[in-house]
Parts: structure tokens; C-alpha cells; sequence
């Protein structure tokens, strides 16, 4: 007996964090365990939730950052992840998170959690805000109140997270935590009664759920809940009582089911709050900072100038500082081909390899990297944006747009997130709970110009239009802004007709980004494009420079070449859009694996001239086939990885195919008017 107890303690103990978008897990759970999540300032950012570790007082501790969400009534999948996650892997210890600067609504989802009977941990999170806010909330009486520990935490400081932890394995002893009954008022009370009576006498569900939640649960017609519920026995019976009762409850109460148990609960929080919390700023509400920044920032006139010009300065900055960056690094990657060059042959090494190494690796994979600096600098003004908590207002701004062109608001945030990189951006699709809308989304996020198209942008850009490369890049990221909203204003019309949902944006405070953690986001994102660059770059360079030297004995890179037999077959698709040669065309093809691979396709076949890559491309296009190239590469087919991620999230080929088949025609098209256009206007 004594034996097996000892083993059990040791087992290592499962803590959850739950919460509301912006309360502050992410920050929390990094801080806990040392891992270096994103932390984002808007909701959808953690769409799956993450696992990460740490040892206290001898015990492993598995702590798992949950979606956040506004309640446990799976309306949304980030909703189904967080409720299912706690209902059936069941968890030692919930740690909820709350944003105290904003209590009550916070609390909506803690009342969910007691009514779930979670063995509790509160952390009033963001209490440095409550403090500047001249807020007081007695942590004690809280806890008091609602029977769980309650402590008062900084997520950003780590303050207060050690005596959550202490908290949390306390708890994750207690087997029998206190459930805090919401009283539904006498009327509700019985009904309820009746009906865990009914779950009471089944052996299965009482196995599987707590009774008392479960009963609101099914009173409310939750139809997540009901769901689960089809593969027990009884069902017929439990949900026949339901109709009666709320039949009985409706005609008595004279209001829907489901408002009258929202309204009890609001009443409970209503009644918390204001036994807890003390305003010390009573008479003249001052408009706070970022009431005052949001009067402009948001405003009905100003908010799109504002967010465009945002954008632009975005890459300008980008340009400006990155600039001299790359002269140095391509004049190193140069030298650096030369000396390997000569050192090679000095070694007697065979001429095939040292062409691997020249002309495939260092001028192909040089390439790319040269652009490193570029995206480091756009990854991190990006963070700065969303760690400032202006990237909220940007989706607020456009919810307002979006709607009025019949789309969901919600879906401007994948779009944002689509600049840094298209994978993540159709995750984020997760947080719309109307399957078309999220369709929809899913659709034209690809038309996001991601970081991986940047390399091309400053390449071309840098040689036909020097002095308007910021200018001409941020046409383009436009571009791909508007034909997103534009086809799915269409896809709207003609494939998915109906209504689109409101929504609340939520606005976080502004916040003055640290610089630590703006680097450390900036460093996330920009490091995969360095692992991208030493894995799949890499590998399809190489695959690029031996369809170069096949068959034996061609010249290199020559149009006899299998890469040249490729290209050949596919250029003339392109000579409507004014680059029609095969070097271009299989620069394309091979961009579909990667598209930071169109650069390094070019650097394979033209490094190996005398005069350079950027000199090379000057000669072979003009400055309008030289913009009609860029637009395709922002618009035709998704990268292979993203193409992936349609799949997954879709679920569905035909939807996935549909994808790559409209971006394809879609970039060809607009391509082409580019190019015809320019001609009639006399610019070719
Ligand atoms: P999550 O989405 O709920 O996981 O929230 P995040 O961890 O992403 O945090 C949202 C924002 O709140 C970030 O900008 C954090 O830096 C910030 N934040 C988190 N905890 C605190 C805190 O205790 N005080 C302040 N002032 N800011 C915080
Ligand atoms: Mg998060």
C-alpha cells in the first residue's frame, strides 16, 4: 500500500493554464517554464496549445498552455481544444489566469471552470496594470470567496509565479476540490435537481462528469455537450426531461433557456466583482492613455490612412537600414565563392564537385541568405507592432472594412499574421466559428505576401527600381491585401452565400514593448527562415544544380540542361506576362517547394556569370516583366508547406487543389495585365 502511494506522488502532475486571449498565459507559461512561446497581443495567436515542463519540490511538473477562451461552450475550435482538454484529460491542477483589469468578463470563464469542478488556481494576473489603474482587488477575500487559491501576479516580471506553482501542487493533492455552486434561483434550482437525479442513476456519465455541471450543461442545450453525450445509454430519457423542464422553465420565466442561466451568472459575477474590488478613482474618470491613442488610431477617417502608412514605413524601414547589409554580404559570398574556388583547385579537386560547392551552394544558398538582414529587420518591426498592441487596432480597423464588404472581421487577423508566414496564418483560421467564413479565410491567406517572397521583391526591386524599393515593395504587399479581400468578397457571393457574424474585437491596452521580448519574437520567426535556408533551400539547390550539369556532358546551366528542358517547356506560358524565358519559368516551378527557392533557382544559373546575379537579371528583364515577375511570384500556387496546411485544416483535396488552381490562374492573370497594361501605356 505504502509502496504504491509513493510511487503515485512521484508521478509527475499535469497543470493547465486557461484563460482569455491577453490574460497573460503565454507569458506565464514561458515564464514557468523557460520555453520561448509567441506571445501575441491579439486573440488566435496560441490556436494549439503547448506543452513545457519544470521540477519543483522534487516532483515533475507538465504545464500545458490552453487556446485561450472567453468560455468552455465550444462554439469556436480553440473553445472545443481548451474544454476538451480539461473534460477528458482531465488535468491535476487548472491554473486560470485572469486579466484583473478587466474582472468581470474574465470571470465568465472561471465560473465555467468551478461549475466543471477543476481543482482551481487563480492568478490575478496583470496586477501592475490594476495598480497604475488605482484598482485594489483583495486577493484573500477573492479566494475566500470562491474557495480556490488566488494569487496576485506579473506575468512579464515573473512575480507571483513561484507561489502559483506552491499553489498548484497543494491543490494537485486535494482529490476532492470545493465546487462553487452558482445558485440559479429557486425555479432553475429544481429543474436542475431533477436532472442530476437522472444523471446520477448512470454508472457511465457519473464516471465521466461532474454531475451538478453536467445538469446545466444539458438545461442549457449546450450542443457541444449533447454531442459527446449520443454514446451513452439513457440519452433518450435525460434529454425528454430537458424539453419538459425548459418548457416549463420558458413559460415560466418568460426567457429563453439560455439567457436566464447567462444572467444568473452574470449576476454571480456582478456580485463578486463588487465585493472584491475598490476603485480608489471614483469621481472624475480620467480617459486613460490608450483611450486617447485609440481616438485617433481608430478613428472612422483616420484608421486605414494610419494603418497604410504604418505599413509603409514598415518597409521602408526595412530597405533604409537593411541596405547596406546586403552589398557587404553578397560582396562576402563573392569573395568567399573565389577563394573556395581557388583553394579547390589548388587541391586538385574534380570540377564537377567544385561546381557543387561554387556555383550550387554558395551561389545558390548565398543567394537567399543575403536577404537575411531584411527579414530580421521586417520580423522584428512586425513584433514591435504586435507587442505595442497596434496590430489589434489594425484588425479592429478592418473589421469595420471587412464587414461592410460582407466578411468576417475575425479574418483580417490571419491575414496579418499571413506577412510573417502563411502556415501559421491558416492555423489561425481556427478562431472563426463559421465554417465558411473560416473557408473562406483559409482561401485567400495565401495571397499574403510572406517573408519567403521578400528575397525576390529586394533582388528585382533592387535592380530596376533603386530609388522606390520601399515604395514599389509595399505596392505589392497591397496587392496581395487587396485581391485577398477582393476574392473573398467573391467567394462570398458565388460559393458560400450567407449571413457573416459579428463580432467584439477586443482591444488590449497599449503596452511599450520591451526590447527583450521584441528580439526574442523577432529571433523566432527569422531563425526558421535560417533552418529553411540549411534544409529545404538547401536540399532543392542542390536538386537545381544537378538537373543543371544532366544530361553528362551538357554545358552548365545551358537551356540543353534538364532544368533548361523544364523551363523550355513551361516559358511559354509566361511570354504573355514579358518573361518568357526558361530561366524564369523554372525559377517558378521550383519556387512552388520554397519561394525563397526563385532566388535560389536564379542564383544557381546565373551566380555562375561573370558579372553577378543582380547584373544578370538586369539584362534579362525590364523593369515591367521585372514587376509582372513579382506579382506572380506573390500570387501563383502556395509553397508546398502551406499547400500541406490547407489540406490539414480543410480536410478536403478538392478545397486544397481548389486553392492552388485559383492562385495559379489568378497570378497569371494579373501578371499579364500588368504587362500588357504597362505596354499600352508605353512603359515596356
Ligand atoms: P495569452 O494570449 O493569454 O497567452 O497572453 P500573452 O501571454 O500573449 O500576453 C498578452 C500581453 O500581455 C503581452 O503583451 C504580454 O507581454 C502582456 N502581459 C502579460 N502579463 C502581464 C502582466 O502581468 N502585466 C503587464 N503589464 N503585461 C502583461
Ligand atoms: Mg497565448
Amino acid at each position: 500500500m505504502e509502496a504504491a502511494q509513493a510511487i503515485k506522488n512521484e508521478k509527475q502532475i499535469v497543470v493547465a493554464l486557461a484563460g482569455n486571449p491577453n490574460s497573460g498565459k503565454t507569458t506565464i507559461f514561458n515564464s514557468l517554464t523557460g520555453a520561448h512561446q509567441h506571445v501575441g497581443n491579439w486573440p488566435g495567436v496560441t490556436v494549439e496549445k503547448k506543452e513545457g515542463q519544470l521540477v519543483s519540490e522534487g516532483k515533475v511538473i507538465r504545464v500545458v498552455d490552453l487556446p485561450g477562451t472567453y468560455s468552455l461552450g465550444a462554439y469556436s475550435e480553440d473553445e472545443a481544444v481548451a474544454r476538451d482538454y480539461i473534460l477528458f484529460e482531465k488535468p491535476d491542477v487548472v491554473i486560470n489566469i485572469i486579466d484583473a483589469t478587466n474582472l468581470e468578463r474574465n470571470l465568465y470563464l472561471t465560473t465555467q471552470l468551478l461549475e466543471m469542478g477543476s481543482n482551481l488556481v487563480i492568478a490575478l494576473n496583470m496586477s501592475d496594470e490594476l495598480k497604475a489603474k488605482q484598482i485594489d482587488i483583495n486577493a484573500a477575500r477573492f479566494s475566500e470567496l470562491l474557495g480556490v487559491p488566488a494569487i496576485r501576479t506579473v506575468g512579464t516580471r515573473g512575480q507571483g509565479t513561484k507561489e502559483l506553482v506552491a499553489q498548484a501542487l497543494q491543490a494537485a493533492g486535494n482529490k476532492n476540490p470545493r465546487v462553487v455552486q452558482i445558485n440559479y434561483g429557486k425555479e432553475v434550482e429544481t429543474e436542475l435537481a431533477a436532472l442530476e437525479q437522472d444523471i446520477l442513476s448512470n454508472r457511465q456519465l457519473v464516471e465521466n462528469f461532474a454531475p451538478r455541471w453536467l445538469a446545466v450543461k444539458v438545461l442549457e442545450g449546450d450542443q457541444g455537450v449533447l454531442k459527446r453525450l449520443a454514446k451513452y445509454p439513457g440519452l433518450e430519457r435525460l434529454l425528454a426531461r430537458r424539453a419538459e423542464a425548459v418548457k416549463r422553465l420558458e413559460g415560466l420565466l418568460g426567457e429563453d433557456i439560455e439567457s436566464l442561466l447567462a444572467d444568473k451568472r452574470y449576476g454571480f459575477i456582478g456580485g463578486l466583482a463588487k465585493e472584491v474590488m475598490t476603485r480608489r478613482q471614483t469621481t472624475e474618470e480620467r480617459l486613460s492613455r490608450s483611450d486617447k491613442i485609440d481616438r485617433i488610431v481608430t478613428n472612422r477617417y483616420l484608421g486605414i490612412p494610419i494603418f497604410l502608412f504604418a505599413m509603409w514605413a514598415i518597409f521602408q524601414f526595412t530597405f533604409t537600414v537593411g541596405d547596406p547589409f546586403i552589398g557587404w554580404i553578397e560582396t562576402f559570398f563573392e569573395w568567399f565563392g573565389g577563394v573556395t574556388g581557388a583553394w579547390l583547385e589548388s587541391a586538385g579537386m574534380p570540377g564537377l564537385l567544385m561546381s557543387l560547392i561554387v556555383d550550387g551552394i554558395i551561389g545558390g544558398v548565398g543567394s537567399v541568405l543575403v536577404f537575411i538582414p531584411n527579414i530580421f529587420l521586417l520580423f522584428f518591426a512586425i513584433s514591435l507592432l504586435e507587442d505595442s498592441g497596434y496590430m489589434a487596432r489594425a484588425a479592429f480597423i478592418m473589421d469595420r472594412l471587412m464587414h461592410a464588404l460582407g466578411l468576417h472581421g475575425k479574418s483580417f487577423i490571419p491575414l496579418l499574421i499571413g506577412f510573417g508566414c502563411n502556415v501559421p496564418a491558416v492555423m489561425a483560421t481556427r478562431t472563426l466559428e463559421n465554417k465558411r467564413d473560416r473557408l473562406i479565410t483559409i482561401l485567400i491567406t495565401p495571397l499574403m505576401s510572406c517573408t519567403a517572397r521578400l528575397p525576390v521583391y529586394i533582388l528585382f526591386a533592387g535592380a530596376f527600381f533603386t530609388a522606390n524599393q520601399g515604395l514599389v515593395i509595399f505596392s505589392l504587399y497591397l496587392l496581395g491585401l487587396a485581391l485577398a479581400i477582393l476574392m473573398g468578397m467573391l467567394f462570398k457571393r458565388f460559393l458560400f452565400k450567407g449571413e457573416t457574424s459579428h463580432f467584439v474585437m477586443e482591444l488590449p491596452p497599449y503596452r511599450v514593448p520591451t526590447l527583450k521580448s521584441t528580439f526574442i519574437h523577432m529571433w523566432e520567426k527569422g531563425s526558421s527562415f535560417i533552418r529553411k535556408a540549411g534544409t529545404i533551400i538547401f536540399a532543392v539547390v542542390v536538386l537545381v544544380w544537378a538537373l543543371s550539369n544532366l544530361p553528362v556532358g551538357v554545358e552548365y546551366a545551358s537551356q540543353d540542361s534538364i532544368l533548361g528542358w523544364i523551363g523550355s517547356f513551361v516559358a511559354p506560358i509566361f511570354k504573355p506576362a514579358g518573361f518568357g524565358t526558361w530561366e524564369a519559368a523554372v525559377a517558378l516551378v521550383f519556387g512552388i517547394l520554397a519561394k525563397e527557392v526563385v532566388v535560389g533557382t536564379l542564383g544557381v544559373i546565373y551566380g555562375a556569370e561573370e558579372a553577378g546575379l543582380t547584373a544578370a537579371i538586369a539584362q534579362a528583364w525590364t523593369p515591367l516583366s521585372a514587376y509582372a515577375f513579382m506579382v506572380m511570384t506573390l500570387l501563383y500556387i502556395p509553397c508546398a508547406a502551406v499547400i500541406g496546411t490547407i489540406k490539414r485544416e480543410t480536410n478536403s483535396w478538392t478545397w486544397t487543389a481548389f486553392a492552388v488552381a485559383y492562385t495559379l490562374v489568378l497570378g497569371w492573370l494579373m501578371a499579364v495585365l500588368v504587362y500588357q497594361f504597362g505596354r499600352l501605356l508605353g512603359l515596356g
